[in-house]
């Protein structure tokens, strides 16, 4: 029959048991091992037992490493968008846990045993802490925006006068011109890049507009020769048309952020953009504010009422969890607004981390260094620059004490890479010929799973994991070996 000399493939149930446990659900790794099996058998190259092994754990432990899961974040940046922005409290994540558990009176009112009110506290502390008139929450400041233009711009007034500062776009996906088309809205720009007067304003607006927005640059500065009219002066404006003056926040403070840390630039407060006369103001749950992701609307009563009532407002609502742990962030602000010593929360990481102490950060990178003394790398202890991140205050930098690694074998991006393969998965910077890891964005708690994951990732290059029957049959190269991604062990169950 068959002359080519083919090996024969081995049973799904063989490989099963070979590769040992995984996390991933089981029938994910049997679709995978089948497709995989599959490729084999189409390619006609079957490679030997033991090679099938090692490249279906490989191709698992690429898999399972997708998962969500909690990684320590050694960048420096606290808001990261890409490692999930901020931290939560403790209260807020025992709040989100406590919701999650079981049933809640989300939508009960717990006096009259009727339908309550969804969040109807949490929008009245918001409006509170906003010194509004009334306050809301959807997913996140993005459908804020969409919101917003949605009901405002239809009919004959569509159109949203904008400067062209402002068009901006914001991390991945997020740019200005591009949600006012998809909410319906027509974009009418005013004024130039870095110049725009009232008269502009005054002179765009007609019958068809809808409202005057203004978006905060967030992620970008203008220097030199920049005019922008006051929120106020524009409200006037705003006024005059009877329009109303909506303002995008981006990530929005409750708080003067000179008073955690003085080096710090003001962003611009909520209760200041609704004082100087904006009808609404949206911003983000998860940036500065340091809760869940969420998009806060605060202002005049009417609009707000209104954006509730809006059909869409139904597919944007926030979610039980995000409401219980943006109460207890929310609660924070309140608890310390009652403070007057202070003014802000202490509980909350991402002003901790903004106001941590030096000392105690460089006590904590010595620590860690001396409990790396031994293994084959250099540690020295420096200080690098922190940034907020997720837009906010793009020209702020925080001195961040910094633990700076320089492998005695392989290069710094080996390392980088072996750190982020670990478990948990830590996330260094590499910068200045060091592999670099901020202990100001590192959890206090974290310092000794950190300290076991840079032990692990000097344990050398990790060789085939436990479970491997010896060396491949043919003596060919076992795919996925040495220290390329795809070597590193399974995480436990
Ligand atoms: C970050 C940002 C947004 C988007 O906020 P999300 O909560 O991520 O949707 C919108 N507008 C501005 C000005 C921002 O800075």
């Amino acid at each position: 029959m068959s002359s080519a000399p083919q090996r024969a493939l081995p049973s799904l149930d063989r490989l099963l048991q070979a590769l040992g446990p995984s996390p991933l659900p089981r029938p994910v790794i049997v679709r995978r091992v089948r497709e995989q099996v599959a490729a084999w058998r189409a390619s006609g190259a079957v490679p030997s037992f033991d090679t099938m092994v090692a490249s279906l754990r490989a191709d698992l432990a690429r898999l399972a490493r997708g998962r969500l899961q909690p990684v320590i974040n050694g960048t420096g940046i606290l808001a990261h968008t890409n490692l999930g922005r901020s931290p939560l409290s403790a209260s807020a994540t025992r709040a989100l846990l406590d919701a999650a558990h079981g049933y809640s009176n989300l939508e009960f009112d717990l006096e009259s045993g009727q339908r309550g009110q969804r969040g109807a506290y949490l929008e009245s502390c918001l409006a509170q802490l906003c010194e509004a008139e009334a306050a809301t929450v959807v997913n996140n400041c993005a459908a804020a925006l969409v919101l917003i233009l949605h009901h405002f711009a239809r009919e004959t007034r569509r159109e949203v006068v904008i400067s062209r500062g402002e068009l901006i776009q914001i991390g991945g996906g997020f740019r200005v011109p591009e949600i006012l088309e998809s909410a319906g809205a027509v974009l009418r720009e005013v004024g130039t890049t870095n110049r725009t007067h009232v008269e502009d304003y005054h002179r765009a607006i007609g019958p068809r507009t809808a409202l005057i927005l203004r978006v905060h640059p967030s992620n970008f500065v203008m220097e030199g020769f920049v005019e922008s009219p006051s929120t106020t002066a524009l409200a006037g404006v705003a006024r005059d048309h009877g329009i109303p003056l909506v303002e995008d926040l981006g990530s929005g403070a409750l708080i003067d952020l000179a008073k955690v840390e003085e080096t710090l630039p003001r962003e611009p407060q909520a209760q200041e953009a609704l004082r100087a006369g904006a009808a609404l103001v949206c911003f983000s749950g998860d940036k500065l504010l340091g809760g869940p992701q969420a998009g806060i609307i605060a202002g005049q009563s009417v609009h707000v009422g209104a954006l509730k009532r809006d059909p869409l407002f139904r597919a944007l609502r926030g979610d039980k969890l995000v409401f219980a742990a943006l109460q207890a962030t929310v609660e924070s602000y309140l608890h310390a607004a009652a403070r007057r010593d202070v003014g802000f929360p202490a509980d909350l990481p991402v002003l901790d981390m903004m106001r941590a102490d030096l000392r105690e950060l460089r006590r904590r990178a010595g620590r860690i260094a001396e409990a790396l003394l031994g293994l084959p790398v250099e540690v020295d202890p420096g200080d690098g620059e922190a940034r907020i991140g997720g837009g906010v205050c793009p020209r702020a930098r925080l001195v961040s004490p910094t633990l700076r690694l320089k492998p005695r074998e392989g290069t710094i991006d080996d390392l980088a890479a072996r750190l982020r393969l670990g478990q948990p998965p830590v996330i260094a910077v590499v910068a200045e010929d060091r592999c670099q890891l901020h202990l100001r964005t590192i959890l206090p708690d974290q310092d000794a799973a950190l300290i076991a994951a840079l032990r692990a990732a000097f344990a050398g290059p990790s060789t085939e994991p436990g479970g491997s029957t010896g060396e491949s049959e043919t003596g060919e190269a076992v795919a996925g070996s040495k220290s390329a991604p795809g070597s590193v062990p399974l995480p436990p169950p």
